[in-house]
């Protein structure tokens, strides 16, 4: 059976009373062919900690949230109201990490140390599976409510993972059979002409690409009227200025370019640099249209 790569979202530091329950809290995922990744622990953050997660989240097939206390107030206020008994926090990374989840519909699992509260650590803020159990405990583990919880949530994640691996799979085969490489992202106009902006197709591709990689990538329609459709006529300089290349135009309507191919080029690509993400948006749709279709 295939290992699956899960997102386990805990603090790096967490006091030495809990240290033997985590530990076999990983054998167990071990048994279970369960790989957990964490930032700051199997994974190490290269650009802002932020997407790092995001770019990890997007490689794993569920999420296990372990809610250790990270934060403790003995005295002071909740709103206007004076708190009596110790209230405990985990990390902010936990409630950032189960939202990322959550949007991306991961199977989650919820467990928390007593007395760790606020968040997506309320009752019914996240999901019905949410357990609560002292961590203290070097068995905790094995204790039947989380271990029937992990199993369920087990199916779920390998049930997540047959899917997105098929979808990959399948990518793989609509490439053999889309028709054409390119797809149209949008019109430049400029004078009363106009070129067609068009993009090479790049279907295995979670994030969004640099702006220059998507630059490389386009394509451009010869120039035409906007009035009459009419491909434009080349326009070249006089015979004394060697008949260079200096312009499009259409003889019927007056509308021209000025400017060669080069040149026109070099104005798309500005103006696709100005608005990349509504000209990556309408890429994004485009290619999504052509996964539907197929599917
Ligand atoms: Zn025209």
């Amino acid at each position: 059976m295939d290992k699956i790569d899960i997102f386990l979202s805990r603090p790096t530091w967490i006091e030495e009373k809990f240290k033997e329950g985590l530990d076999n809290f990983y054998k167990i995922l071990k048994s279970l062919q369960i790989n957990p990744r964490t930032i700051g622990k199997s994974d190490y953050p290269i650009d802002s900690p932020l997407d790092e997660v995001i770019s990890l989240m997007n490689k794993c097939c569920g999420l296990i949230v372990l809610g250790y206390p990270q934060i403790k107030i003995h005295k002071g206020f909740v709103k206007d109201v004076r708190i009596k008994n110790t209230v405990e926090l985990p990390t902010e990374w936990n409630h950032i990490e189960t939202s990322l989840a959550y949007v991306r519909k991961l199977p989650i699992l919820l467990i928390h140390h007593e007395r760790v509260r606020r968040g997506v650590f309320d009752r019914g803020a996240v999901s019905k599976f949410l357990y609560e159990i002292d961590f203290t405990k070097s068995d905790w583990p094995l204790d039947d409510n989380i271990h029937g919880a992990l199993n369920n949530w087990r199916t779920k994640a390998l049930q997540y993972y047959k899917e997105t691996v098929s979808k990959k799979n399948k990518i793989i085969e609509y490439k053999d059979k889309i028709p054409y490489d390119f797809v149209t992202i949008g019109t430049f106009k400029t004078g009363g002409t106009a070129t067609d902006i068009r993009s090479k197709i790049i279907l295995k591709e979670n994030i969004q690409p640099s702006i220059d990689i998507f630059l490389e990538r386009i394509d451009i329609s010869p120039p035409y009227c906007l009035k009459c459709s009419r491909n434009l006529s080349k326009v070249h300089a006089s015979w004394m200025a060697d008949g260079i290349h200096i312009g499009y135009d259409c003889k019927k309507c007056g509308v021209e370019y000025k400017g060669n191919k080069k040149e026109l080029r070099y104005d798309v690509l500005s103006d696709i640099r100005k608005n990349y993400q509504s000209y990556y948006k309408e890429y994004k749709r485009k290619i999504d249209e052509i996964i539907n279709n197929m599917s």
